[in-house]
């Protein structure tokens, strides 16, 4: 099948619809995936150049065994040189699954009369964040469903609990927002409070596998969804995410939309999305979704490496959707962020018991329920650095994924530093023995590669303080 694209690079608009299906098509359709092109592509996002649509449609359409080990090596080659081995963790705290829309995928959907309505109170929000905190969590992601409920300000009053909550040496220094999209107003609003990332998926770039899957509620309007993010640049929240739900529609066409989503940010707002999900659908209550285009364990690995190479400045978050072996193995190829520790059930993180997952009460299943502890002490095993880093945000060092990778030596003066510091905050105050020997000598290993005389000596006060009991300390 070929298009002929009605229109070609039109300038992008603020707030205006950006998606073009056939543009999109013609550029998959009419790709040349030859090995000495795909080397091309590569070696110039190696260069720490962006990909264009033309360049990611072709590393989408490569075809041979040898093409796509290329694309993965180059990711993998990409991460080790520009990020280095260190890893982001996070939590997700569901809020409230009260829910006006209906998302075929989603247990929250308004027709599943089966699932338990809840909306976590103060007192039951503390608790969580409490329980959270206790085991060393020290950045949080809130979700919602879509409700009149869950009001901009009722978010900004949950952003401003959370941050109040300590425990011991425990507190939340990042809380991050993935809710329905806002007003502008909204948007600013939720600012104000305080917030890191405020992501908004867009499921599928796909118009018309979107309506298929979204029939009623206020997110069945594609458009508004698309521009929503516009609406938070404009609110002046640059801190977005976005994301798309892998099953809903052919991968091909969604990491095109995620890409010229990308574009649009750069070219309306001069600065892209800070952080890019790729969630896998999996099993939810009265789960309907055609099984056709269902994301295959290489095709997931491979669409991360391609993003990895599209967009090489973007933090990749990967969930705990996906099983621990694929965790392990995609890691490589440049995800920046996991989340440890997870439980969706409402209010789970202040049981005491640890339940089966039961879906009525969740969203959809996880499939990886290890605990912080157990995750780092993995990552560490596996020489990653784990990081509870939130030291750029907080000293205004805004779009600092763009900053590791477009300024030199920028991971070595800040990353670097601040995930050692933090692990040593995480191993004094919470690690078990033996993830504490290990996490030492990764610490000292750590140093040692900084190869920076001053800058390991001021590194080493910094760890003998926090020794000493101070905490929150970084550069
Ligand atoms: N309700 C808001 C919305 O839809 O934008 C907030 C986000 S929803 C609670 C979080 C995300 O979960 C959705 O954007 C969707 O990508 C993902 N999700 C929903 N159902 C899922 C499923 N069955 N498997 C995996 N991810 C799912
Ligand atoms: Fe509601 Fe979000 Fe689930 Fe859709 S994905 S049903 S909007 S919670």
């Amino acid at each position: 099948m070929k298009f002929t694209p009605e229109k070609y690079n039109i300038p992008d608009e603020p707030q205006v619809p950006y998606i073009d299906t056939k543009e999109i098509w013609n550029y998959l359709y009419s790709a040349k995936p030859t090995s000495e092109r795909i080397k091309e592509i590569v070696s110039k996002s190696l260069n720490k150049e962006r990909l264009n649509l033309e360049e990611v449609a072709t590393l989408i359409q490569a075809n041979s065994s040898d093409q796509i080990e290329m694309i993965k090596t180059g990711a993998r080659q990409l991460k080790q040189k520009v990020y280095g081995k260190r890893i982001v963790l996070f939590a997700p705290l569901y809020v409230g699954n009260l829910c006006q829309n209906n998302c075929e995928y989603c247990g929250f959907k308004a027709t599943n009369k089966d699932t338990v309505r809840k909306t976590l109170n103060n007192n039951e929000l503390i608790k969580n964040v409490e329980a959270l905190e206790q085991n060393g969590q020290k950045r949080l992601i809130l979700v919602y469903g879509e409700h009149p409920r869950y009001t901009p300000e009722f978010i900004a009053e949950n952003i401003k609990t959370v941050y109040g909550v300590k425990t011991g040496n425990g507190e939340i220094r990042r809380v991050n927002i993935n809710a329905a999209p806002l007003s502008i107003n909204g948007f600013k609003t939720v600012k104000d409070a305080g917030i890191g990332t405020y992501q908004v998926f867009q499921e599928t770039y796909d118009p018309e596998a979107y309506k298929k899957y979204h029939k009623g509620g206020r997110k069945a309007a594609y458009d508004n969804r698309l521009v929503s993010l516009d609406r938070a640049q404009e609110a002046g929240l640059d801190d977005v995410g976005i994301g798309v739900l892998f099953g809903l529609a052919d991968w091909r066409f969604d990491v095109m939309g995620l890409v010229r989503h990308t574009n649009h940010l750069e070219a309306c707002y001069n600065v892209g999305p800070h952080t890019i999900s790729f969630p896998r659908l999996q099993d939810a209550a009265e789960f309907q979704v055609d099984p056709e285009f269902a994301v295959s364990d290489e095709e997931f690995t491979r669409i991360i490496a391609i993003l990895r190479l599209a967009v090489p400045y973007t933090g990749m978050i990967l969930t705990a959707r996906e099983p621990k072996h694929i965790r392990k193995e995609v890691l490589q190829y440049g995800c920046s962020q996991v989340d440890a520790g997870t439980k969706i059930e409402l209010g789970a993180y202040s049981e005491k018991e640890n339940k089966k997952q039961d879906l009525n009460q969740e969203q959809f299943l996880i499939n990886d329920d290890r605990s912080l502890g157990e995750v780092i002490d993995e990552l560490i095993e596996g020489d990653y650095l784990p990081s509870f880093c939130t030291a750029c945000y907080r000293k205004g060092r805004t779009g600092e994924h763009f900053m590791e990778f477009s300024v030199p030596g920028f991971i070595k003066r800040y990353c670097t530093p601040n995930a050692i510091l933090t692990l040593a905050e995480y191993i004094i105050d919470y690690a078990k023995d033996d993830t504490a020997t290990k996490g030492w000598l990764l610490i000292d290993k750590n140093i040692g590669e900084l190869n920076e005389p001053k800058l390991e000596a001021s590194l080493k006060m910094k760890i003998d303080r926090i020794m000493h009991g101070e905490c929150d300390l970084y550069y």
